[in-house]
């Protein structure tokens, strides 16, 4: 059932996961497509996310968005950023130049190069943001050396957070700390639960596929949504991700088709990521554990794979 529409406001609009906006285009949503995008949203009871480029809109369209209840996600680099709820950095040096609001979420989009940066930049957002959200921009790209870098960058990293977890904090960095509190999957569901409107006036599952081949829509406005073979975006029709327990996993279909071209089967180099930080946030539930003597509700069994695909046989 759908949940979320995403309303994509500009061809130019931030991508705030792991696709790379490559439009060459500038067209904002029309004014007629914006308010049946909308009224789409209401009839069918849906959350709202409306995505803005760095530009400002035309005139007239913030009273038109303000008409419905909504998330907003802006890109830190546009002229009403402050108004955001979720603000989208594109780059460490857009992240230190970014002057932080306490309630804001902060998404921050980074090469696997840059990772090493990660234990500074959360000492940086201590305390001045609501959130961290990290998205690796090149997760498919991560060699055997990078797994092991990126083992050790996330042991800086949940010392951080357990330390600020014990001492009472609300450390929320997405890597870490969604796990700690997963007891099923939660990932993106975009083609099941969520569809993107982009300004063409059509559905696709995100914005990433509209990117890779604006034909391949799913419905329109007009026509409402049809999702081709929907059951494949569906975690029970995922053979390996419904056997996994990396709940915070956002489990890209985009990424999926890109890497495997199957909607439904992640990449090697997607599932290990994700169990190299679940197998962290079982370390820092152990500590907490340890250190406070209370009974999270969540377990985190340590297991003897990184990607669930190795254990097939069992299933
Ligand atoms: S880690 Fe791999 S198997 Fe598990 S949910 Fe993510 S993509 Fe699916």
């Amino acid at each position: 059932m759908l949940k979320y529409l995403v309303i994509q406001l500009a061809d130019d609009a931030a991508s705030y996961c792991h696709y790379e906006n490559v439009s060459k285009g500038v067209q904002f949503i029309s004014v007629e497509n914006l308010k049946t995008a909308i009224r789409f949203g209401m009839v069918e009871n849906l959350n709202i996310q409306f995505i803005y480029p760095k530009r400002a809109l035309p005139d007239g369209y913030a009273e038109i968005i303000e008409t419905i209840d909504h998330t907003k996600i802006i890109p830190c680099a546009a002229p009403n950023s402050k108004s955001a709820d979720i603000v989208v950095c594109n780059s460490i040096e857009e992240i230190e130049g970014y002057n932080f609001d306490k309630e804001q979420i902060v998404i921050l989009r980074i090469y696997r190069s840059e990772v090493n940066e990660l234990p500074r930049i959360y000492d940086l957002l201590k305390g001045k943001c609501a959130r961290l959200n990290v998205v690796l921009r090149d997760v498919e790209k991560f060699s055997e050396g990078d797994f092991e870098d990126y083992k050790s960058l996330l042991a800086q990293l949940g010392n951080k957070v357990t330390t600020s977890l014990i001492e009472g904090g609300n450390a929320q960095l997405n890597l870490l700390t969604d796990r700690l509190v997963l007891n099923t999957m939660n990932n993106c569901n975009a083609g099941d639960e969520v569809v993107a409107i982009m300004p063409n006036g059509k559905f696709y599952p995100c914005a990433g596929f509209y990117y890779d081949n604006p034909n391949e829509d799913f419905g329109d406005l007009m026509r409402g949504v049809q999702i081709k073979k929907r059951q494949l975006f569906k975690l029970s029709y995922a053979p390996i991700c419904r056997h996994c327990d990396a709940y915070h996993c956002r489990r890209c279909a985009w990424l999926n088709r890109k890497t495997t071209l199957e909607v439904n089967t992640p990449s090697h180099e997607q599932c290990v990521v994700a169990h190299l930080e679940r197998n962290e946030s079982g370390r820092i539930l152990s500590s907490i554990r340890e250190a406070c003597e209370y009974e999270p509700e969540t377990t985190i069994p340590e297991i003897d794979y990184l990607d669930p695909f190795e254990k097939r046989k069992e299933w």
